[in-house]
């Protein structure tokens, strides 16, 4: 077995999630790396540095499927958690089938919690760990046309600063990361290519993951990528409810691209 430290990554097979599993592999540690898609290329790639990476395919919306994760551990221990599989779901909600919004509950809300227990519970008894939860500056605002989405990830954000105040003399750190709109497949999966900020310009996922990853190894709590989305959290502070949901409404409603 290597004596090299074990991080494991979820949502590994595109977007911010891959490129902190580059992060992660450039940093020396061995990978278990997880999303819903085989990620054969993926592992390949970031193999090369002569890291084990060891690739699951599970869907972490279900407890079957974040089980089969933690079993590919083989007991090993788990050095870094990234918890950062996650969807979006446009529309209006009464749009949205019971399923696709119980989807992004189960794999943002659900999934994340179910893998986050059992790991932090090992990290805990061992007096260190280092875990990056991927929120988003969405849990700020409410989310017009992306409405279970927001809500799911105003969870995280709470969640994630609760717990790292409940563990905060335990030896582990727990650190949200909070992106906004990022270039990654995320648009396309919540069927929001036709919308003003689905069509607007977004940051580079591989800046998105470095902040991440740098403020998770400083045992930050919380940071937001970039000067905008910072002013627009700042904003959210002042900002009623009902106006943040009419901004949100101008960027995520179906159609507003050709608006
Ligand atoms: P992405 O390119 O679509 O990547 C999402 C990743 O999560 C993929 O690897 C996907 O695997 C995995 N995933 C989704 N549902 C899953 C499930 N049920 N089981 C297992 N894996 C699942 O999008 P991304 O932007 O990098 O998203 C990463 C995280 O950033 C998410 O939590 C997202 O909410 C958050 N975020 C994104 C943005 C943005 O604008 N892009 C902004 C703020 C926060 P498959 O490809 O195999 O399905």
């Amino acid at each position: 077995m290597s004596d090299r430290k074990l991080a494991l990554i979820t949502g590994a097979s595109s977007g911010i999630g891959r490129e902190i599993a580059k992060l992660a592999a450039a940093d020396g540690y061995d990978l278990i790396v997880a999303a819903d898609e085989p990620l054969v290329d993926a592992a390949a790639g970031l193999r090369e540095g002569g890291i084990e990476v060891r690739s699951v395919e599970a869907d972490l919306a279900t407890p079957a499927g974040v089980e089969a994760l933690l079993a590919a551990t083989a007991g090993r221990q788990i050095d870094v958690l990234v918890a950062n599989a996650g969807h979006g779901l446009g529309h209006g909600f009464l749009d949205q089938s019971v399923a696709e919004w119980r989807h992004v509950i189960d794999t943002n809300i659900a999934g994340t919690l179910l893998l986050l227990q059992p790991v932090l519970k090992q990290m805990v008894a061992r007096g260190e760990g280092k875990v990056l939860i991927t929120g988003s500056i969405a849990g700020h605002l409410a989310g017009s046309f992306q409405a279970v989405y927001n809500g799911s990830k105003a969870f995280i954000d709470s969640f994630a600063a609760a717990i790292g105040n409940e563990l905060k003399d335990s030896g582990v750190t727990i650190t949200c990361l909070k992106p906004g709109a990022t270039d990654t497949n995320f648009f396309a999966r919540a069927g929001m290519l036709d919308t003003k900020v689905g069509q607007a310009e977004k940051d580079d996922p591989a800046d998105v993951a470095k902040t991440g990853w740098e403020a998770m190894k400083d045992g930050e709590h919380s940071v937001v990528h970039g000067l905008k989305n910072k002013a627009q959290v700042l904003a959210s502070g002042i900002l009623s409810e009902a106006t943040t949901a009419e901004m949100h409404r101008k960027q995520a409603e179906p159609g507003s691209a050709d608006r």
